[in-house]
């Protein structure tokens, strides 16, 4: 017998096999909303401008080469990222009590960020929202976690947050828990606290002794606004918590297959930097040795140049406004054909959870050629001016 006969079939992962399907379907009509990703009113994948533009800057530039970067990154790159999230003024900058690693995407940030939090502090027992992006639950699983529990987030009945429940479980939750929070733009639900709700999360939090990680992957996409997306963030900051944010730029610049991102620290102390930084360091070293370049040169040529900056800005606002306009006309759609489903409006982001039951997306899948996950979560980019009126038919003869 050979090593490998008793190998199982790992389960395919949803959102994958999902758009697999939907290549096949020859359909004409067919809609895939399932994609984690920006998509035109022509249903197409966008680069940004303002990411061509830099492109064909570098092409043109001999003087670039293909020697490693530092380990933990490259160092204009980082800095950028951190004033992004935190902003300039932000007391983590101005006191030197904040630097970043270069990381695989969003990803790799979480990767990291969970290894050292486990390996590095101890630390055993994390809490994701329920529900939340499966790789929350599959990164710290595979690196040990004795302990993975959903805390409440979705209401499901009054599609809404659940608060209540989500305040009672950091109040259970034992100290030195790791808590992954999404800072803006949930995935998959789209429902965001608000400042207020926020205000009373991080008191329980320092109250708790909890250790609070942000994972950063929408910021602009929210609301278009970079600084209002980064709001939670911030507010944790100047309430003095020592944290991790996990970035990625794998949407706010349309980056995904480059794998651009930052993991974050903050700490309370100036001189705890270096000592974070220099494990973070072989945490890399044994994980993936080496950043990527191309991603980064993009980003922190386009983060540290006041007029491509303006340029990206505007790209981010297309996106955002294309998603807000597409909430609104489904919402207008639905109402014409006698629903009321104000939750596709109050949700934020990429993604909504339309409340749609498994049998009602079997539906959509099966008889409509309308591609979206089980759990009824959907990408409003996958929505277009021209198959709007088609999907909102086809929405309300599933719930009819
Ligand atoms: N966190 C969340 C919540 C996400 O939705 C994503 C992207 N699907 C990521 C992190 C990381 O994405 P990436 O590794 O592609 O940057």
């Amino acid at each position: 017998a050979g090593w490998f006969n008793n190998v199982d079939l790992a389960p395919a992962i949803e959102v994958f096999q999902l758009t697999a399907r939907y290549r096949e379907d020859t359909d004409p009509h067919k809609v895939n909303l399932g994609v984690g990703a920006y998509r035109t009113d022509e249903g197409q994948p966008w680069v940004l401008p303002v990411v061509r533009n830099v492109e064909a800057m570098k092409a043109a530039d001999q003087t670039l080469n293909h020697e490693y970067l530092p380990i933990v990154g490259k160092p204009d790159y980082r800095k950028a990222g951190v004033e992004l999230l935190l902003g300039k003024a932000s007391p983590a900058v101005t006191q030197n009590r904040v630097d970043a690693i270069q990381a695989l995407g969003g990803t790799g940030a979480l990767r990291i960020g969970f290894d050292f939090l486990k390996n590095r502090l101890g630390m055993d027992v994390i809490y994701i929202s329920k529900p939340t992006w499966g790789n929350h639950r599959g990164i710290a699983k595979s690196l040990g976690y004795s302990k993975i529990v959903e805390y409440h987030y979705w209401n499901e009945e009054k599609m809404c947050l659940n608060f209540d429940g989500f305040k009672a479980d950091l109040e259970s939750a034992p100290p030195k828990s790791v808590i992954v929070l999404h800072a803006c733009a949930h995935n998959p639900t789209g429902v965001d606290p608000t400042h207020e709700q926020w205000e009373q999360l991080a008191e329980i939090m320092k109250r708790k002794q909890l250790f609070p990680l942000f994972d950063c992957a929408y910021q602009g996409f929210a609301t278009g606004d970079l600084d209002n997306d980064a709001w939670p963030v911030r507010r944790f900051v100047e309430l003095g918590f020592e944290m991790f944010a996990a970035q990625s730029f794998s949407k706010n610049f349309g980056l995904y297959n480059e794998r651009v991102g930052n993991l974050i620290f903050i700490s309370s102390s100036s001189s705890s930097i270096p000592m974070i930084r220099s494990q973070m360091e072989i945490i890399v070293r044994t994980t993936w040795s080496n950043p990527p370049s191309h991603g980064c040169h993009i980003v922190a040529t386009v983060l540290n140049n006041p007029s491509l900056r303006d340029e990206w800005e505007t790209n981010l606002k297309t996106m955002a406004n294309r998603i807000l306009q597409m909430r609104q006309l489904l919402f207008d759609k639905l109402k014409v054909l006698g629903h009321r489903w104000q939750h596709v409006i109050d949700q934020k982001g990429m993604f909504s959870y339309t409340g749609l039951n498994k049998q009602q997306c079997d539906f959509l899948v099966n008889r409509k050629h309308i591609y979206l996950l089980g759990s009824g979560r959907v990408n409003m980019c996958g929505l277009t001016t021209k198959n709007m009126d088609y999907v909102a038919q086809a929405i309300h003869e599933a719930l009819t």
